[in-house]
This record gives C-alpha cells, structure tokens and sequence, in this order.
C-alpha cells in the first residue's frame, strides 16, 4: 500500500492531492491537438452533454487561436476550464474517441479544453457582448451551484437581470464543497466563477438560504420567473443514531469539511467507507490521502454491480483502498467509542470489521420538505422536480435543472439543464 503520512502543511496537502490531469504546456498542447482527425460527426462532441464542437476547439488550439477555442467551448459550457477538469471525460468525450478503436491514446480531451479556457479566465477576455443594461426582466436563482450559475450567464447574456441566492458563503455547491482535491483545486474553482460573474453581471447574495414560504412569496413577487438549483441534501442515513458517534461521517459532510479546513479533520488509523458509488470511490481515496493506514471499502453488492466508474475505482485501489463485497451495513459497534462496523452477508451471517473511522457513502436526501412550499409543484416517487423538455416544472413560473431535477449526476448535466432551462425562460417569460 502506498503510504501517505497525514499532511500538516498546505505544501504537504497539494503533495498528497497532486492534480491527476495537470495543466498542459503550450507544446504538450501543440503535440495533442495534432494528433487530433478533426472527425466528421465527431463521436466525442455527441458523447458531451453540452455538445461542445471538440474537432473545433482542439484545430482552434492547433492553429494558436486560443480565444477562438476558448469561445467554442464557452459557448456550449459555462464550467469550460472546470468540467476540462473534473468531467469522466473516461466514459464520455474521450471514451468516445475514435483513437479508442486503433489501440491508440484517445485525445486528452478535458486537458485541451482546460488549457484553452484558462487562457480566457487568467487574461480575463471578455468572450460575448453583454448587454450592460439588464431591461429584459429579472430572474432570481435559488443555489449558486453549477447550475444556478449556468441558468445565470445564459440569462444574463440575454439581457436579463439575475439575482442568486445561495446558503452558503462561496459559490459552485458541490464543485467546490463536493470534488476530489486531485481532480481541480478550490482557487481554480472559485476564479471561474469570478471570469463569469465579471462578464455577465449577475449578482450572488451568499449566506441566503431560502426556506419558508414567506420567502418564496416575495421572490414570486419581485421576480418574473425563479429558476431553482438546489441540488441535493444531506447523506442518506442507513445506520441508526450515527449522529451520536465520534468519526462517522456522512460521506458528503466528510468531504465539505476536508475541503473548507484540511487541517481540522480527524482522520481514524482504519478507515471504513460503506458504499459503492462515485462519492463511496472519492471518499475513500481521500482518507487514504490523508494518512489513513488502512481503508476498506464496504459494499452490499458485488464489485461488478457497483454504479462507481471502473476509473475511480482503480484511482482508489492505486491509493491501497481495498474492495470488500457482498456485505450489507448492520450497526456501529463500541461503547463509548467506535471500534468497528457489523454487517450482514448473502447467507445473513454477520461479519464484523474493525475501524475507528466510518464513512457512510450511501446517497444524498432530496429536498423535499423545502419543495413542498412551492405551490403546484410536483417531484416523483424519488423526490426528483418533474420537469418538461424546457425544464419548465409543474408551476409555470418556476424552472429547475440540475442535481435536484436528474437526481444527482455530474457538473456538466448540470450545466447543459441549466442552460436549455435558461433558454426557455427567456422563450416563454420574456417574448
Ligand atoms: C462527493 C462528490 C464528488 C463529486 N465529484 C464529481 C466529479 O468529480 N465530477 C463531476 O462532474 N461531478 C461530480 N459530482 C457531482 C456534481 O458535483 C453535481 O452533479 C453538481 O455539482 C450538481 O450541480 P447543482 O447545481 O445541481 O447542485 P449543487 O452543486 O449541489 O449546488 C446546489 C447549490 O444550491 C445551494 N442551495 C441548496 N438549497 C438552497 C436553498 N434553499 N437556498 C439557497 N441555496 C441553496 C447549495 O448550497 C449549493 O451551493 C460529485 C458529487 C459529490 C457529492
Ligand atoms: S473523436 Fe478523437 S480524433 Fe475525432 S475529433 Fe474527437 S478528439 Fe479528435
């Protein structure tokens, strides 16, 4: 097992969190985009929910026009430099890459876009004509995510006032509070967000969380339309009364706090994640990371029927996690304090693993109990907003994209719902 000793520095902590898809330099750039063939019907631009005209941004860079590339990508997504960065690019643009059938390197995809967008953020080039009076009308968005804030710059280019609303105090939701350090770091993040809000003019009023139905009313009242970004909840509870334990974590809540203040976090010397999704694979990454000596990751189905990437999971075993299958959480063990996990196999025996750290990776709640103010608004059996092709949900004045909408997916559903929600706002509220 790889050793990490746990990081006391900042130095330290950017060593053992050292980006998996480091920046390129103008020739590495050079070299990759040659390698590109400029497909017709390209089949990476159709694996990219946002459509991105990859075959053009990468003969863009190839031919150093920068800006030119930089546009093409802004001007199917908004997250440009981020999504580069932090996408499964694995199973979708570069899966798709015809480089895939001759045993060749698919195009590193994500590393192009995010060398061109870059150079837009850190010259801070203004890419569209924004109208500088917003006389089309107001829109307020509830949750700076990455869907608020897609829904905000599609608005505002069209001349739109936009006033967010967010509960906590830094934009990006689970951009920031939620992806591994090793895949973007938090400055990266928070500068994109800063290049677009300078250039479309929406405002974000932090530590604004909005909750009761007064609240509501007055942004129905002072807005012409709501468009509603709110993401998910918190993790899932499957184990009784975890909240009275020291070092059991909701896997999300680990996760924010490890990337607001490394150094508070308590790190166990055994660490057990319970879950098999994406969020199950990073948390159990980070532990690792952070100096965990050993970290079992606990899942109630077998390896095959795990919903994580096949590349997250080998991101976390290249770490030492260890994959343990076919066992199903049954209670917290200790007294005073947690000296392990009991679980139940396939023939209902139990099994205990010691730890002195849990990680619940088990899912995020759906805000239901916030919805249900919002009159004439529907959510499914799942607590998901039911939304129509516009995104236009069951109140015709409200739109919504996002995590809160699909359930939980990633950044750039997030971004490509969120911009077709803006679109039909500006459709059917503003002509
Ligand atoms: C641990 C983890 C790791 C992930 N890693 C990746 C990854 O590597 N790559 C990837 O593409 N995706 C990843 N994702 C998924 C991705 O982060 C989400 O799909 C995406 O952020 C969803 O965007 P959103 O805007 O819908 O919601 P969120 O990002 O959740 O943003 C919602 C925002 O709304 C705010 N809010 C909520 N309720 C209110 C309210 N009532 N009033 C005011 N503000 C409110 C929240 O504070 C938050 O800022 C990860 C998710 C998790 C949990
Ligand atoms: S599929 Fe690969 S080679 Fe073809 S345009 Fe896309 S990145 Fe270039």
């Amino acid at each position: 097992m790889p050793e990490y000793q746990r990081p006391l520095t900042v130095a330290e902590y950017e060593q053992n969190f050292a980006q998996i898809k480091p920046d390129m330099s103008a020739t590495m750039a050079y070299n990759e985009s040659a390698r590109c063939l400029f497909c017709y019907d390209a089949p990476c631009q159709q694996a990219c929910p946002t459509g991105i005209d990859i075959a053009l941004f990468i003969k863009q860079i190839h031919t150093d026009n920068l800006q030119g590339s930089a546009r093409t990508i802004y001007n199917s997504n908004y997250f440009a430099n981020i999504c580069g960065k932090v996408c499964p690019t694995e199973v979708l643009c570069e899966g798709a890459c015809v480089h895939n059938h001759s045993q060749n390197k698919p195009i590193e995809i994500g590393r192009l876009q995010s060398y061109a967008s870059q150079h837009a953020i850190s010259e801070n080039i203004a890419l569209y004509a924004v109208p500088k009076e917003k006389n089309k009308g107001k829109v307020a968005v509830i949750g700076a995510g990455p869907a608020g804030i897609a829904a905000a710059c599609e608005l505002s280019k069209a001349g739109v006032e936009v006033h967010i609303f967010e509960s906590k105090s830094s934009p990006s939701g689970l951009a920031l509070y939620g992806v591994a350090p090793y895949k973007i770091t938090n400055q990266e993040i928070l500068e994109e967000v800063a290049y677009l809000q300078a250039q479309f003019g929406f405002s974000i009023h932090y530590n604004q969380p909005i909750s009761s139905k007064e609240q509501l009313a007055k942004l129905e009242a002072d807005f012409d339309g709501i468009f509603l970004g709110i993401g998910l909840g918190a993790t899932n509870p499957v184990l009784a009364n975890t909240q009275n334990w020291a070092n059991v974590w909701g896997a999300t809540e680990f996760i924010e706090q490890l990337k607001t203040d490394f150094q508070k976090v308590v790190i166990g010397k055994n660490v057990v994640i319970v879950g098999g999704g994406n969020t199950a694979m990073d948390a159990a990454s980070e532990t690792a990371r952070m100096g965990a000596a050993s970290v079992k990751l606990v899942y109630r189905k077998s390896k095959e029927e795990m919903s994580a990437y096949e590349f997250e999971y080998d991101l976390a075993k290249q770490v030492g996690v260890q994959g343990i299958f076919g066992l199903a959480p049954a209670q917290l063990l200790g007294d005073n304090s947690l000296k392990g996990v009991s679980f139940t196999n396939e023939k209902g025996e139990t099994v205990e693993i010691g730890c002195d750290m849990v990680v619940l990776a088990t899912g995020q709640q759906k805000q239901t109990q916030f919805l249900s103010q919002i009159d004439g608004l529907t959510l499914n059996k799942q607590g998901k907003i039911v939304v129509n092709e516009q995104f236009q949900t069951t109140n015709p004045r409200y739109f919504a994209g996002g995590d809160a909408v699909n359930g939980g997916a990633e950044v750039v559903n997030a971004c490509a719902e969120a911009k077709k929600a803006a679109q039909a706002m500006i459709k059917t509220l503003f002509s």
